[in-house]
């Protein structure tokens, strides 16, 4: 089993070792007492039928036993498929009928609502994961004896199927080989230097690529070990902070513990902060390297491909940048009309190739043939360009691009003017149908509590350092961005909203 032997290979011989802290429990989990319990629940999950490219659907919290799942799927030959738990019934619906997963491991506290959706889409089992531990899967685990012969799985097997975080529209389902998984955290391992002494905080989900498999896969990939936390607690982080070495972490993670006066002590003895999921702020950036001395390592990937960019483990983390291609991937940034190379500088679309890269979207050829080139390159929809010294740095997707009177403008060159104005929390720039120009800018602004800024305050703000075609044509003051279950703005509903502006 190709990815199951790599996951365990570091750990071969020092079974002892520790794997993981459960913030939960306390509880302190050993890399032998966690194959154990994968192997067992892999018994189980064959036991109930799951053959060999056979989906093991989840939609539970965040638990050890969530992730011994993930091992067993890999064990049993199965395909992880992990699902957001903010999911409604009816998306868990959809994702059901479109993957046709063989079992369904669901939260107890919603095994009721979701039984009868899990048959009529064809599932044969419903089983359960509860935030405590508990459940009719543990159960099982805990009534077969320990042992299991992996079953056998090649390079290019389905290992999971992610489903994308479904800013841009439809979540689509990412079908990951073996091979995908495991060369990218070999790579991170050594890109970012994990070794058996790193000590991980793991507060990220692991229904999504950033927690399951750049943070779970690269620690057990070098045999470190987690302090693995339900979820994100700024107090807590900071009290295990000087036991750990590791944070990695979405923007927001950095943004909310720089509100803490104890972040300078609390960081002093960490080896690394990772960033990544989405933009971070150049002045978020700065203001951790003045706080705490260290330089947050921003990289950029996605569902469909893990990581494919990292800032320089040794070397000049830029802020602001997503950093060099990583070892094994060729990144290109080319034309949005036309997919020819452009000279390094000009931004277009980024395109990467490597072992990393997804095998095509579940159930999509069309969409896998749009977006998948013959030649193996995957077209983003990122835009980006590539400075001289090489750093990658991103611009936003091709989908938000606004084209206005024949001109190309990137919405987050207005943001980041708008978003440093006094009084504004946040904002997004989109483009709606203009008759004249095709489309217009509209600048959606959160205000911050009580602060009284007009449209008048904003333009004059901003009129000195924007082109005039650039200038918003409209400002519109909102209570809050739309943002979809992983928390990223949704332009596209924003788009509908504020269509008929000018029309
Ligand atoms: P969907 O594909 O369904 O519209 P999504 O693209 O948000 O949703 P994910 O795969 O979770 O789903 O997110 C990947 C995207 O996140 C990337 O394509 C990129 O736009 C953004 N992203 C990730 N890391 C960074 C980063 N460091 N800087 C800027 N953007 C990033
Ligand atoms: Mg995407």
């Amino acid at each position: 089993n190709y990815l199951a032997e790599k996951l365990r290979a570091a750990s071969l011989g020092a079974e002892n070792r520790q794997f993981l802290r459960n913030h939960q429990t306390g509880e302190e989990i050993t890399y032998e007492a966690f194959f154990a319990n994968a192997e067992r629940m892999a018994q189980v999950l064959v036991g109930h039928g799951v053959e060999p490219n056979d989906r093991v659907a989840v939609q539970a919290p965040k638990t050890v036993a969530m992730l011994e799942l993930y091992v067993a799927t890999v064990l049993a030959g199965g395909v992880f498929l992990p699902l957001n738990p903010a999911y409604t019934a009816a998306e868990i619906t959809y994702f059901l009928n479109d993957a046709e997963p063989r079992v369904l491991v669901c939260d107890p506290t919603r095994e009721r609502e979701l039984s009868p959706l899990a048959k009529q889409a064809g599932v044969a089992e419903v089983l359960t994961i509860g935030a405590d531990e508990s459940g009719t899967l543990v159960d099982l685990r805990d009534g077969v004896d320990t042992g299991f012969t992996a079953v056998s799985r090649k390079p290019d097997d389905l290992a999971a199927i992610l489903y994308t975080s479904g800013t841009t529209g439809r979540s689509k389902g990412a079908m990951l080989t073996h091979q995908a998984l495991a060369s990218n955290s070999e790579t991170l391992k050594d890109a970012w230097q994990f070794s058996a002494d790193d000590v991980l905080i793991h507060a990220l989900p692991i229904f999504h690529t950033h927690g399951l498999f750049v943070a779970t896969n690269t620690t057990l990939m070098a045999g470190s070990s987690c302090i693995f936390m339900p979820s994100f607690d700024a107090d807590e982080i900071l009290g295990y902070m000087p036991k750990a070495t590791v944070l990695m972490g979405v923007p927001t993670f950095y943004v909310r513990l720089l509100k803490s006066e104890d972040l300078s002590k609390a960081a002093a003895n960490m080896r690394l902060f990772v960033s990544g999921s989405a933009p971070l702020l150049a002045e978020t950036h700065d203001r951790w390297r003045e706080m705490t001395g260290h330089a947050i390592l921003e990289r950029y990937g996605m569902t469909e491909t893990n990581m494919n960019t990292s800032n320089p483990y040794q070397g000049d983390r830029r802020a602001g940048t997503v950093g060099f291609p990583l070892p094994g991937i060729e990144l290109l940034v080319t034309d949005p009309a036309t997919g020819v190379p452009l000279p390094q500088g000009e931004t277009g679309v980024l395109e990467v190739r490597g072992p990393n890269v997804f095998a095509g979207y579940w159930n999509m050829p069309e969409k896998t043939a749009e977006e998948l080139r013959g030649n193996g390159f995957f077209i983003t929809g990122d835009l980006g360009h590539m400075d001289k010294d090489g750093y990658v740095h991103i611009v936003g997707r091709q989908k938000d691009l606004i084209i206005s009177g024949g001109y190309n403008i990137y919405p987050k060159e207005i943001e980041l003017l708008i978003d440093e104005l006094d009084g504004i929390n946040e904002c997004a720039v989109i483009g709606v149908p203009h008759t004249d120009f095709g489309e217009a800018v509209v600048a959606v602004v959160v205000t911050q509590n009580g602060a009284d800024v007009s449209t008048t305050d904003i333009m004059a703000s901003i009129k000195g350092n924007l082109a005039r075609f650039k200038q918003p044509k409209h400002i519109e003051f909102v209570n809050s961005l739309p943002r979809n279950a992983m928390g990223k703005v949704q332009k596209n509903v924003l788009r509908e909203d504020y269509d008929a502006i000018f029309k």
